[in-house]
């Protein structure tokens, strides 16, 4: 039995968010706690609670969240300077919230990749 988060109430708006793109298979959306200028959080509409539980069925969904990482990335206009993407999977990740996203984060120098 899959668990529903937080994030399927944002995806059909039950709940307020800063919701930047949404369509049939993602929706895009800021971080509550930004942790660089921009943080914007895109997940796929159809719960998948973490990368292992990815399928062929889902490549559709998870390549769009590329896609719209990119047009995101130009409109915030950190797609020259650069920006990182993050998709945490489990508990030594610290995932949180087990509905698959991927972190947009940039705006600034983010520094190494992984804290010591
Ligand atoms: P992770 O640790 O990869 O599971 O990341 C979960 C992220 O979800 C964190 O960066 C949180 O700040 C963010 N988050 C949790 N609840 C909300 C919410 N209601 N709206 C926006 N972001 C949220």
């Amino acid at each position: 039995m899959v668990e529903e988060t937080i994030f399927s109430k944002i995806i059909r708006k039950e709940i307020p968010a800063d919701i930047l793109y949404q369509d049939d298979l993602v929706t895009a959306f800021a971080d509550i706690a930004p942790q660089a200028p921009t943080h914007v959080l895109i997940i796929p509409n159809v719960l998948i609670p973490t990368v292992n539980d990815v399928t062929a069925e889902h490549e559709q969904a998870l390549g769009r969240l590329f896609t719209v990482a990119r047009k995101l990335a130009s409109e915030a206009g950190i797609d020259e300077s650069g920006y990182r993407l993050i998709m945490n999977c489990n508990r030594d990740s610290g995932q949180e919230v087990y509905h698959i996203h991927m972190h947009l984060l940039g705006g600034r120098c983010l520094g190494p990749l992984l804290a010591k």
